[in-house]
């Protein structure tokens, strides 16, 4: 996508502005696709199924492509502010890479890395369970007996994979991000301002539907209940922790999806 086209779809009105810079990047359960720049312009580079094919070659080369002309807007737009990307500062590198190290180390950093490592090893330990819970659901649909809806059943486990899966990993990442932003308020580094309490926010929220998600789990597999407690109880840590280290996340106001009045329609 050239310069002029993205200009193009920036002057839709129904735009919210830096919408996407919060949200959980979930596009296919978003309310605000309507509203959204960075949907809008995805949408436009890989219009069909087909072209979102990521088993596709063609996929992977029109995401480079769709990177490159980006940083060449990128660096056409500093230039015309007079800052030449190129001539960024070693030191300026140095202190970036700095702050990540120490980030990685940051408490709630290293018990989200943790929580992803539980996740995948839960679910390595779960595949019977699953197969078996299927067996069970499709008896019991088989069979049609009163008092019981195996089909919602099946679909709310479903939900909850989905939904322990999409975040399990965004935690962490957004987290890092939280605490790199910390790191530079604290030292006066020049940054997006309250960018921390933003991004620990979606952090949170990703915690919260996790926490909910493994609440189904809980419910649906007697057999498994402590492993899936101890999960709980890591999560429901973490989440306090994060609370504890950023006490203004919870009320950090995202563009759109926290502002009263505004809706997807
Ligand atoms: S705001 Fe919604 S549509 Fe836009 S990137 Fe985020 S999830 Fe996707």
């Amino acid at each position: 996508m050239d310069k002029d086209r993205l200009t193009m779809l920036a002057k839709n009105p129904n735009l919210i502005e830096g919408i996407h810079n919060y949200c959980d990047r979930w596009c296919e359960r978003c309310a605000f696709t309507g509203k959204c720049l960075n949907y809008s312009s995805h949408q436009e580079e890989f219009p069909d199924e087909g072209s979102r094919d990521i088993n596709n070659s063609a996929y992977w080369t029109r995401l480079a492509g769709f990177f490159h002309e980006m940083v060449q807007m990128v660096r056409e737009d500093a230039a015309e502010r007079g800052i030449n990307v190129d001539d960024i500062d070693e030191e300026i590198l140095a202190e970036d890479k700095e702050i990540t190290a120490r980030a990685e180390n940051h408490p709630c950093c290293e018990d989200s890395r943790e929580y992803a490592r539980t996740v995948n090893a839960w679910f390595d330990s779960a595949d019977d369970l699953f197969s078996d819970k299927k067996d069970e659901l499709t008896s019991a649909a088989l069979m049609d007996l009163p008092g019981g809806d195996p089909v919602a059943a099946a679909q709310e486990l479903n939900d909850a994979v989905d939904v322990i899966r999409w975040y399990q990993y965004q935690i962490y990442i957004k987290l890092i991000r939280a605490v790199r932003g910390m790191i530079r308020d604290s030292a006066d580094i020049e940054y997006m301002p309250d960018d921390s309490n933003g991004s620990a926010k979606v952090a949170l929220i990703g915690m919260d539907r996790s926490i909910g998600a493994w609440g189904v789990l809980y419910d649906a597999f007697d057999e498994w209940r402590d492993e899936i407690l101890d999960v709980l109880v890591s999560l429901e840590r973490l989440r306090k922790k994060a609370e504890r280290h950023f006490p203004e996340a919870r009320s950090f106001v995202r563009a759109g999806l926290d502002e009263t009045g505004r809706s997807g329609e």
